[in-house]
């Protein structure tokens, strides 16, 4: 459906000589400026209505990215990297017509080295593709981010993107060994090291995370993970959400790290069952998905220590999948979390913080409190393991006035996490929607050194401005988002 905030951008005449020199620099089959490429990259996967973007690059080798980025400067203009657009917190979205760069096109594996377990790939590799690829010869990339059918190498690295299996594996910047960035003033670096032998600061570890403000990563040395020999996959129901949150931290204390330990709730398991009906228990208050990998006589003594863990706890029932079917069947919904609320909702906004794993049932009554006063429905499928929680508030963009009610209730979660003791963000980033929090969680001399970092790396601020740090002026079109008007976030 069009987006009614959109504008489209009509053309200065310094516009016509960027846009000359890109397609002479880079070819003009990969740059664009049409309504449909501005419409198309205006926005990302996050509520937040559309920026406008001046225009459209496809780079697809490292010197069309430094030709992008040389031209930017050339013309003193601010430039986004862009990756598959699926990040939920704003970050690829353009603010004041910069040159979106967007490496979908650099979409090559370069190298893959399974003796050493590293391969260099492109940027613009989607996350599952990699996987699949090295599926045969026992390997895989373990970040897996619940997006990993579309988000790219590129984007997980600039967000250190977490995924259900991070909890034991570890998230993106784990598995990064150096990046080659081409830095916002032109420059071509290499940042880490394929054997690990770094000396001085870690520059490597400093730009994973960056969200795109410290330059444009171009290509990426990751690390390969070996695919464990046995899996063994938990479905587990509770009649109390309590009992839940409370087996999630004992199989912590009890010094076991599953792979991966997923909560939903009641209502989410609900629409889950009737989306792809794969045998949830819908009369549960919550499920447990629990993987446990490693060799056989592990995995077998953890399953059974997990099942007496979870029963004494109050577990109704504990299945234990028995065939690579039924597994994929547990996964299967859980994967299908977010499309499935289509079915109740057109719109959803996720939120993403941290809070203690023994705070999990006050503040999930917390987030019920608060989606119920401002007559919203929430759902919540999370990362129990690590504390990571996602409520998503569901609702209709049509219905005049909702949005007001959604971001309020969403600023009200944020707080209420950090109130507990957790931090702003799992894995989604500060992009533009959570930089306004950024005051109310660090310290001004805090703010203060990460402002040095930014300026080290891009002095000019031209690579994504606007983002993560609250400091600075703020994106035009983004900036009252309370005062769009109704329907602008269709
Ligand atoms: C349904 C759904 C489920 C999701 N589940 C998860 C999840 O389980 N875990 C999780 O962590 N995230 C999740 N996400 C969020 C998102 O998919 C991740 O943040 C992902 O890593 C973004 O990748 P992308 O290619 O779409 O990046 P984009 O959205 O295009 O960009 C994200 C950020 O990265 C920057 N960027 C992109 N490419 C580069 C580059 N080459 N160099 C420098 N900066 C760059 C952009 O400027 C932007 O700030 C989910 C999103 C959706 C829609």
């Amino acid at each position: 459906m069009a987006n009614k905030f959109f504008k489209k951008k009509v053309h200065s005449k310094q516009d016509d000589q960027l846009f000359r020199e890109l397609c002479r620099n880079i070819g003009s089959e990969r740059v664009k400026r049409d309504g449909a490429s501005q419409l198309l990259y205006s926005r990302d996967g996050s509520a937040f209505p559309g920026g406008i973007p001046g225009i459209v690059c496809f780079p697809e080798t490292t010197q069309h990215v430094v030709d992008c980025i040389k031209a930017a400067n050339r013309h003193d203009r601010s430039f986004v990297p862009r990756g598959a657009g699926t990040g939920l917190a704003g970050g690829a979205v353009p603010c004041d017509a910069p040159l979106v760069i967007s490496t979908t096109k650099m979409n090559s594996i370069l190298e893959v080295n399974y003796e050493k377990q590293f391969a260099w790939v492109e940027p613009g590799v989607v996350n599952l593709d990699l996987t699949k690829s090295l599926s045969e010869f026992g390997f895989h990339f373990a970040p897996d981010p619940s997006s990993q059918q579309s988000c790219t190498i590129g984007g997980n690295v600039a967000n250190n993107s977490g995924g259900p299996h991070c909890l034991a594996y570890g998230v993106t910047n784990a598995h990064v060994l150096a990046v080659e960035v081409v830095l916002p003033d032109g420059t071509l670096v290499q940042l880490g090291d394929i054997d690990g032998h770094m000396s001085g600061y870690d520059l490597r570890g400093v730009f994973v995370g960056g969200e795109g403000t410290l330059g444009i990563a171009t290509r990426i040395a990751v690390k390969l993970t070996p695919n464990p020999p046995t899996i063994c996959t938990l479905l587990l129901d509770f009649m109390d959400v309590a009992d839940a949150a409370k087996t999630v931290s004992a199989i912590i204390a009890a010094g076991i790290v599953p792979a991966a330990m997923e909560m939903m709730d009641k209502r989410i398991v609900k629409v889950v069952e009737e989306f792809v009906k794969v045998g949830y228990p819908t009369d549960a208050a919550a499920v447990l998905i629990i993987e446990i990998d490693g060799l056989s006589d592990g995995v077998r003594l953890e399953t059974e220590q997990i099942k007496k863990i979870s029963l004494d706890c109050g577990a109704r029932s504990v299945r234990v999948a028995s065939s690579d079917i039924e597994r994929e069947k547990i996964w299967k919904g859980r994967k299908s979390a977010f499309g499935a609320v289509a079915q109740v909702q057109p719109g959803y906004y996720l939120h993403d913080t941290v809070i203690p794993r023994t705070k999990l049932v006050e503040v999930l009554e917390e987030v019920y409190e608060i989606a119920n006063r401002y007559e919203l429905i929430v759902m919540n499928v999370f990362h129990a393991g690590d504390g990571n929680l996602h409520p998503l508030l569901l609702f209709d963009p049509q219905e005049p006035g909702v949005m007001d009610r959604v971001l309020l209730a969403g600023e009200e979660i944020v707080q209420v996490s950090l109130d507990a003791g957790g931090v702003l963000s799992g894995e989604h980033g500060i992009g533009l929607e959570k930089k306004r929090f950024m005051e109310n969680f660090f310290s001004k001399e805090d703010l203060a050194a990460q402002k040095l970092v930014k300026d080290a790396f891009d002095p000019d601020g031209r690579a994504n401005p606007f983002k993560v740090l609250p400091s600075g002026a703020s994106c035009s079109e983004v900036n009252h988002l309370s005062q769009l008007p109704d329907g602008a976030w269709v």
